[in-house]
């Protein structure tokens, strides 16, 4: 294969991919990532141009020295906008484990400046090194599609390989190692940086796209002043629990802050607004973390308690209610005297519909509110639906 054909093709696509990554970061500059791995793409064409030039009358040490460094650069900075990207957390233990491993990469090229042949060895096991440590970074990351992280791995995983290979293709031709041309091999690991590179490149901004959709995605089933689960991804948690947990007892309750009208025209809406959050607050810390809550109205939250009896269901929504009582009597200094009132009902998936156990628990909220708010009240399934048994507590 022509060799300098193979390089041109090499320095083209990692110059074209750099330029598109660059523009990707203009597009979105939050996303510092991009900027990361368009400079990861221009040290790597820097690098290898310097390495181009090691034929010509140019010094060793910026066609071997400085040309490694930037090989090197190329993927610390691929690393680096991973790091970025996955919000990598510097905590000490890590921030001196980096230094150590800088100290002695830094330690070696020094002390292998003299041999180009040893400094080769050291670059392409660092760059290995380097890809391995992305492959691990990307394990840790948020994304949690397993494929597109399999496969990315993957590619970071053959770019490791390709360096080991190279390494040990240094080594074994020590003898007849030129120092002013490339070895044959080179058109192999350059024809592999290019392929990869490009792989790589589609893939990262890929990576970045699914953040974007999973963010988005979480926005959209949020309630955006609560933080609770909105009326349409509760309703959507609940369909799911009734088809995998068919026989799984649960309690379905519907929670109302009492005369919250009166709130609003007291204290104004600010103080309406953080008392819906301060009962959002107690429900979400009182309740286990895989119950289901929401706020499926303006002050009214639903709530799924998974895998419950009925005595036990009631203890807790008495303790819910005795909480925002005696908790809730101040939102931000004035003085709301905050209640809830709840209705609730003990249902079997396979047994009892969705739409019914609704309908039932806010029966059973309706009277509370007309037992005089600031009570429980517990509906039952009975023989008719329209005369499910009701009783206050
Ligand atoms: P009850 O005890 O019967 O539930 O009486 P209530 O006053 O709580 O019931 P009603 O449904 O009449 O009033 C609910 C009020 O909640 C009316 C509405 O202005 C207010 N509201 C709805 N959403 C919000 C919100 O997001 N913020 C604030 N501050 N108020 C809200
Ligand atoms: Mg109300
Ligand atoms: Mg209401």
């Amino acid at each position: 294969m022509h060799l300098p054909t193979v390089i041109t093709l090499a320095l083209a696509t990692n110059f074209i991919v750099g330029l598109y990554l660059y523009l990707l970061y203009q597009r979105k500059p939050k996303d510092r990532c991009f900027k990361l791995w368009s400079y990861s793409c221009g040290f790597f064409v820097l690098g290898s141009a310097l390495v181009v030039l090691r034929p010509y009358a140019i010094p060793n040490f910026f066609s071997f020295f400085i040309a490694d460094c930037l090989l090197l650069l190329a993927p610390v900075y691929l690393l680096a906008g991973l790091a970025q990207f996955s919000r990598f957390r510097y905590t000490k233990q890590r921030r001196q484990q980096a230094l150590g491993t800088l100290a002695i990469v830094i330690a070696i090229f020094l002390a292998s400046y003299q041999q180009p042949g040893l400094l080769s060895i050291t670059v392409a096991l660092a760059i290995a090194l380097t890809f391995c440590l992305c492959a691990y970074l990307l394990h840790k990351s948020i994304i949690t599609e397993p494929t597109f992280t399999r496969t990315l791995q993957s590619v970071f995983l053959l770019h490791a390989l390709v360096m080991f290979i190279q390494a040990l293709l240094v080594m074994l031709n020590w003898q007849q190692l030129n120092l002013h041309g490339l070895p044959e091999s080179s058109v192999y690991t350059l024809l592999s940086h290019i392929l990869l590179t490009t792989l790589t490149t589609l893939l990262l901004p890929w990576l970045s796209f699914l953040k974007l959709e999973r963010k988005l995605t979480l926005k959209s089933q949020r309630d955006g002043l609560t933080r609770l689960a909105n009326r349409e991804h509760f309703f959507n948690q609940l369909e799911r629990y009734w088809q995998q947990y068919p026989s799984t007892p649960a309690v379905f309750m519907m929670i109302d802050i009492d005369f919250f009208k009166k709130v609003n025209d007291t204290f104004g809406h600010a103080v309406g607004d953080q008392a819906i959050v301060s009962v959002a607050k107690l429900l979400s810390k009182q309740l286990r973390s895989n119950d289901i809550i929401g706020r499926i109205g303006g002050e009214e939250y639903a709530v799924l308690l998974i895998d419950i009896d009925e005595q036990t269901a009631l203890k807790i929504s008495h303790r819910l209610r005795q909480q925002v009582a005696e908790q809730l009597k101040f939102i931000e200094e004035a003085n709301v005297e905050l209640t809830i009132s709840i209705g609730m009902v003990h249902v079997i998936p396979v047994q009892h519909d969705r739409i019914t156990a609704f309908k039932l628990a806010d029966d059973a909220l309706y009277a509370s509110k007309q037992a005089g708010r600031n009570t429980v009240t517990l509906a039952k399934f009975g023989p008719d639906i329209d005369n499910g048994l009701k009783f206050d507590i």
